[in-house]
């Protein structure tokens, strides 16, 4: 299991790093500026207090200039090497939920004395979606980044998928072409290089539960109950959950502009936590060190 998880690994990192990349439109905005944007879309989450948050601005940025803003926070305990998470919000502009959620929690990560686990918190992966004049689900190209992710065979299922499934839905544009877009592909490098033994996906608004990949899905996160959705041509569940055997933990919340409550929200963190450290299996070191020995070149399928 673990060497065909790392192959799988492998190829698809291979595959990703040919990707093309496209030029910036835009020189990027700042921290500060990129915040100041944000946050005067969402309720609950200050200019000031995103500002100090000590987010950091990716090298890459959106095509209207945004950065995508990340931080990582490291375990709390040291009892034994930590398992890696990557938290994202944010991937459909107008799930401002989702944003919420993910600056709650990050307020949490940074005052959680018993954590055990080194995150890396996106809050909100597609800021030109966010900030259109009436937010958006796709990016400022019209794609739809949870449909753009490299999978197999991308090239024909993915358009297939949409002309005739969702019958060309102006909202779930796969794009041009696998990872064609700047915020899909460089999701796909954090996952390269971070290596998270889990991932944590936010969006709305369907008030419930999905998970991808090994393990058993949990039943239940706070007032959120499991109901797998399916899977996707080019979605993140399909490329890291069942690509890569990663656990991907989707939390569809019930509403996008609406936010859990702080006490809703507290336990369905608090049920992540637990079925995280229940999960990722202690005897088993994390993910980044497993793999550190593989040739990933030689390993391509
Ligand atoms: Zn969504």
């Amino acid at each position: 299991m673990r060497t065909k998880s790392a192959r799988r690994l492998a190829g698809l990192f291979v595959f990703a790093s040919l990707l093309s990349g496209a030029a910036q439109a835009l020189p990027l905005a700042s921290v500060d500026a990129a915040c100041r944007q944000l946050t005067g879309r969402l309720k609950g989450v200050s200019a000031r207090e995103c500002q100090a948050s000590g987010l950091n601005a990716a090298g890459v940025g959106t095509v209207q200039g945004q950065p995508i803003l990340f931080r990582d926070y490291l375990a709390s305990s040291r009892r034994s090497t930590p398992k890696r998470i990557l938290l994202v919000g944010g991937i459909h502009g107008d799930e401002l939920s989702s944003v919420v959620v993910s600056f709650d929690w990050m307020r949490r990560l940074a005052a959680e004395k018993f954590q055990p686990f080194h995150w890396r918190v996106v809050p909100c992966l597609n800021p030109d979606g966010l900030l259109k004049a009436l937010p958006t689900r796709v990016n400022a190209r019209g794609v739809d980044l949870n449909r753009n992710f490299p999978t197999p065979r991308w090239a024909e299922l993915a358009p297939k998928y949409w002309e005739t499934r969702t019958k060309r839905d102006h909202r779930r544009w796969p794009g041009p072409g696998p990872g064609s877009e700047p915020e899909t592909r460089w999701l796909v490098q954090q996952i390269k290089s971070f290596r998270p033994d889990a991932i944590v996906s936010v969006h709305a608004p369907y008030g419930v539960l999905d998970f991808d990949g090994p393990r058993a899905p949990p039943r239940k996160l706070g007032f959120l109950n499991l109901n797998e959705l399916g899977t996707y041509p080019g979605s993140l569940g399909n490329f890291a959950g069942v690509q890569l055997g990663l656990p991907v933990i989707t939390l569809e919340l019930p509403h996008s502009a609406e936010t859990p409550t702080p006490s809703q929200s507290a336990r369905i963190w608090s049920d992540l936590l637990t079925w995280l450290d229940k999960n990722l299996p202690k005897g088993e070191p994390p993910l980044y060190q497993r793999l550190a020995d593989q040739n990933w070149a030689r390993n391509a399928p």
